[in-house]
């Protein structure tokens, strides 16, 4: 596969099994392009959980050793899980290091984690809960600029109570519009996440056709895909699946950062 799969974990992040060689190895058997290893960084969790952290310094000098050991393009990333509240100190945390991809994720709202603090659904249908995920991610957008992807736009289904679990663009126009194009007019990628697709999550959702038509109708370029791999065995995964959706979408390439510049694959 001629992809490159832009959201991985390595042993850098506290909740991730795979360690840089397992990835390395893994492409190699598979003859994939290569990868970016974007691990956590979420400043001031709500639960405490003060461990998703690393230090890049460190793990861009390992992705280094392996990436020239195994001669595969192993590239340094970041997610960086944002709260409207950790955006300036998200800022001096990252001033001193370098990366080629930045990806920027919400994975709190109103300081509750809805994987750790289910209570977040509790008094909410979908859309006040979706619609509060999604606010929060257009502050959080607005206020750091200074990123290459957004992360996984529908997370919040991930976790959601609700029979019907997909975030559609039908029920949220304008706060979507106002992502959706914000991201189109910065140069700013829209990420396919595969592993919020899996039925591990209380049966598989689905991106939304309606999202990434509307993207494209407000002359969004940019799409990616990352699998999210906390283990090597999930690297790349259903990738040709999704490829097919972005393109029946209307985008005919696929985007990856190096070096934050943006570098496109043909689907
Ligand atoms: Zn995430
Ligand atoms: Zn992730």
């Amino acid at each position: 596969m001629r992809y490159f799969d832009t959201h991985t974990h390595s042993q850098f992040s506290p909740d991730s099994l795979m360690n840089m060689e397992s990835a390395a190895a893994l492409c190699l058997k598979k003859g994939l392009a290569g990868l970016v290893f974007t691990d956590h960084m979420d400043i001031d969790t709500p639960t405490g959980v003060e461990s998703f952290m690393f230090d890049p310094g460190a793990q861009q000098a390992e992705a280094e050793r392996v990436s020239r050991e195994y001669n595969v393009e192993l590239l340094k990333g970041i997610e960086l899980g944002l709260q409207p509240g950790t955006v300036e100190k998200s800022r001096e945390r990252l001033s001193p290091f370098t990366f080629d991809t930045v990806i920027l994720s919400v994975h709190s709202v109103d300081g509750m984690d809805p994987y750790h603090q289910p209570v977040f659904f509790e008094d909410k249908d979908h859309i006040r809960a979706y619609g509060r995920y999604l606010e929060t991610i257009l502050e959080c957008i607005t206020k750091y600029r200074d990123f290459d992807i957004l992360g996984h736009y529908d997370y919040i289904t991930r976790y959601a109570p609700y029979r019907e679990r997909n975030l559609r663009y039908r029920d949220f126009p304008d706060l979507l519009d106002s992502i959706l194009s914000y991201l189109a007019t910065n140069g700013k990628a829209l990420e396919i996440n595969t592993n919020t697709y899996r039925a591990k999550y209380k049966g598989a959702t689905a991106p939304d056709e309606g999202v990434f038509k509307r993207f494209r109708e407000l002359k969004g370029e940019f799409v990616s895909i990352g699998s999210d791999a906390h283990s090597s065995d999930r690297i790349c995964e259903n990738f040709d699946l999704f490829g097919e959706f972005a393109k029946s979408c209307g985008f005919r390439y696929l985007t990856m950062f190096r070096g934050r510049k943006a570098s496109l694959t043909a689907i």
